[in-house]
């Protein structure tokens, strides 16, 4: 029996759930998608679940069976605790160059293993590059994904449904023109990486009337990001980012390339250390098999893969579809006695643990955005979802969850529900750096004994006994 506990992200047609099975302990992020939203495009998801269900491969989330309840889809899939790649890009810093290149490695594996199979995913993006157990990194979200080839009679047919995310998608695509599937996908891959090195996007959109585009076109390599890549990686985006398709790089030319073999020092710095040990996730992958509901109960979704396959040898017994109970309710992991919630929870970057009450956090909070020039709503009771705009005057919705977590402590989780990842990343930081001036505000006004210590992975903010009035007063200061 599955019983859903916190929500772990938003997609295009519901939220994707973090689920536990309360007999066997395992996890699963299940993929709710609300049929209504279809609006009668079912054709979409049963596509999805097509494709998805013929993925093994170690970059590639695994699918583990689906259900149909009600009026929604319930798609059960390996879960990435280690939160998605985005979250690990520091705004216009970016990440060291031997993490990106230890990323990058896998993101172009997966994609290889994708087109060895004709399919194109056709939205990659680091929000859809999830990192799970010990740093690997698995693609998600097949939601865009095509075929580009024939298995049997290995046709290559051009593409032309125009779709993807702005910034990340090729010229070919933006111009409207049939398509070849590989080259854009090897086009996301090179503003991924260069995302990972810089902390920001190069242009809005690869066309001639982009300056900044016209730039990377005219070889002006003197500006951000460009200035900020080391010469080695850029001579290979330089190959990566080519407008015409047919002269652009491909996957084999990508991996031959001499900085994907480049070694980094293995002992680094003390600091690289730290950032390694910090995302290795402690978390083990829960291996079990599901039914399909058009199949035998008896035959379960991975019996047709090979022995050799790790999830084959772990599976003692297939679970019948009748098993695949969902207890839709949530209920929060403590509820459900779970000691330390957070150890199971994505280890996001976009979170602030606080030592003031859970009123007094959403006051605050709300008091900020307003103060910031964003529109907060409360959306439930222990939810703010906030609208505003990024610099290319795109909408960004993202929601800030409340929860009360041990040591009487408060964490505040921001989650991006729609628009620029990066973008809601450089707000988030802005709004922690607002905080940490509100709480010296706040100790310096008197009344409690406040400190603000942060992490790279969550701020702390501690006070003696302040009141809502006194934070007020901190606000208006
Ligand atoms: P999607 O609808 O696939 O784009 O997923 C929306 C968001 O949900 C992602 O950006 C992730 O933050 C989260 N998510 C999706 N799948 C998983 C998963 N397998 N494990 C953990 N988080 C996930």
């Amino acid at each position: 029996m599955w019983q859903f506990t916190e929500t772990l992200g938003e997609g295009a047609y519901g939220e994707v759930v973090l689920a536990k099975n309360i007999n066997t302990n395992e996890f699963a992020a299940v993929k709710v998608i609300d049929i209504n939203r279809l609006k009668g495009n079912d054709v979409v998801i049963r596509k999805e679940i097509d494709l998805h269900k013929l993925f093994r491969h170690e970059n590639i989330i695994r699918f583990y069976g689906y259900k149909q309840q009600y009026s929604n889809y319930y798609l059960f899939l390996e879960y990435a605790a280690g939160g998605e790649l985005f979250d690990k890009i520091e705004p216009d810093v970016g990440m060291p160059e031997y993490l990106a290149q230890h990323y990058f490695k896998q993101v172009v594996a997966g994609m290889a293993y994708l087109h060895s199979l004709g399919v194109a995913h056709r939205d990659l993006k680091p929000e859809n590059l999830l990192v799970a157990n010990n740093n690997i990194l698995k693609i998600c979200d097949f939601g865009l994904a095509t075929l580009f080839r024939s298995q049997t009679t290995k046709e290559e047919r051009k593409l032309t449904t125009y779709c993807g995310t702005a910034p990340y998608s090729s010229p070919e695509v933006w111009a409207k023109t049939p398509y070849r599937g590989e080259p854009v996908d090897v086009w996301s891959c090179g503003i991924i990486l260069t995302a990972m090195l810089t902390g920001e996007l190069p242009w809005d959109q690869p066309s001639y009337q982009n300056p900044e585009y016209k730039r990377w076109l005219d070889r002006d390599y003197y500006h951000n990001p460009w200035k900020k890549i080391d010469n080695m990686i850029l001579n290979l985006l330089r190959r990566i980012l080519i407008h015409d398709p047919a002269q652009r790089a491909r996957v084999i030319d990508i991996q031959s390339h001499k900085w994907m073999s480049k070694v980094y020092s293995q002992d680094g710095t003390e600091s690289d250390h730290q950032l390694l040990k910090r995302m290795a996730v402690k978390y083990e992958e829960p291996c079990w098999s599901l039914t399909q509901p058009n199949q035998s109960t008896t035959s379960t979704v991975i019996s047709s893969t090979s022995m050799d396959d790790p999830m084959v040898n772990c599976i003692s017994q297939p679970i019948k579809l009748d098993d695949l109970i969902l207890i839709t309710e949530p209920r929060s992991l403590a509820e459900m006695g779970d000691q330390d919630p957070s150890e199971h929870l994505v280890h996001r970057m976009t979170r602030v643990v606080l030592a003031i009450s859970f009123d007094e956090t959403i006051y605050l909070l709300n008091r900020l955005f307003v103060h910031t020039g964003y529109t907060p709503k409360r959306t439930a009771g222990n939810q703010i979802t906030v609208f505003t705009q990024d610099k290319r005057h795109t909408e960004l919705i993202f929601k800030v969850n409340v929860f009360k977590i041990p040591d009487a402590k408060i964490m505040a989780d921001f989650r991006l529900s729609k628009g620029d990842g990066i973008e809601f990343k450089r707000k988030f930081v802005e709004i922690r750096e607002r905080l940490v001036q509100l709480a010296t505000a706040w100790s310096n006004g008197g009344g409690g004994s406040a400190c603000f210590n942060h992490s790279d992975t969550s701020s702390t903010l501690t006070n003696g006994n302040n009141s809502v009035n006194q934070l007020q007063e901190a606000m208006d200061t």
